[in-house]
């Protein structure tokens, strides 16, 4: 089922445009990675889809009804979760203040489930988030989405500040919560060879517009063109 579906749209700062015509969708239950070099405008996607910026043209559809022109906090309450890349947790709170606050009301996942998909977290209960590592701070994080129920969730470089290592054993938890609640995951990722194992397809974007769309197999084959990709220039097939 498709539950994000981003439609010729064209979105930038101040009225200037810097992703132009994108199309792209996320079906529930599949991790999307969405990719390309620094200021090809990943980010600022993001935040139009979540409602932060105000598209200059197109349409983001959620679940088959237009979101486009809601506020942010309309967005979420229909099942849209955005991780920033700040991590967007309480670093005076504990851990478990942290969960209690992104609980959504009405949502199904409970705090025990959680800790299931983070068992580290439950021994660090009672911390403020501020004195967790980097690794707990971003496991916290994606707790914080996990326990607010989503159905998409739009998560910005989960790995900045992260050993590769720890952020290798995150993926496959967050495709696991995917897959067990079919929640729809688009991800930024900087790390690409990691972000094409867990995901099953893929965008490139490339100085705002897309020069990708396929699988995340096809994307790993073209060695070539994704190295070009994040040199920032090439588009497919040159
Ligand atoms: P990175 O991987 O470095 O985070 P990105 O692909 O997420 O990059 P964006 O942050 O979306 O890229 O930035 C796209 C372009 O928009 C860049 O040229 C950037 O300088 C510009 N930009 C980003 N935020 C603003 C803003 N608030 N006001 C004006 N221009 C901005």
């Amino acid at each position: 089922m498709t539950l994000l579906q981003v439609n010729s749209l064209t979105t930038g700062h101040n009225g200037v445009a810097v992703v132009r015509e994108v199309n792209l969708t996320v079906n529930s239950g599949e991790v999307v990675a969405l990719l390309g070099a620094n200021g090809a405008g990943k980010t600022t996607l993001l935040h139009t889809i979540a409602g932060l910026i105000p598209p200059i043209s197109g349409a983001v559809l959620f679940n088959n009804q237009s979101i486009t022109n809601l506020a942010t906090h309309q967005i979420v309450r229909q099942g849209l979760s955005l991780l920033p890349e700040n991590r967007g947790i309480f670093y005076q709170l504990t851990v478990a203040e942290n969960l209690r606050m992104y609980k959504r009301q009405g949502g199904s996942v409970k705090v025990e489930e959680v800790f299931d998909y983070f068992p580290a977290l439950k021994a660090l209960v009672d911390r403020k988030a501020g004195l967790l590592s980097g690794g707990e701070q971003q496991m916290l994080s994606l707790g914080c989405r996990f326990i607010a129920d989503p159905k998409l969730m739009l998560i910005d470089e989960m790995s900045l500040g992260l050993a590769p290592i720890i952020f290798q054993r995150m993926l496959p938890v967050l495709t696991q919560f995917a897959s067990d609640r079919g929640v729809g995951v688009l991800l930024v990722e900087q790390h690409v060879h990691l972000a094409l194992k867990s995901a099953s397809r893929a965008y490139v974007l490339n100085r705002g517009e897309l020069t990708f769309a396929g699988s995340s197999m096809e994307l790993q084959n073209q060695r070539q063109f994704l190295e070009s990709s994040y040199m920032g220039s090439t588009k497919q097939g040159e």
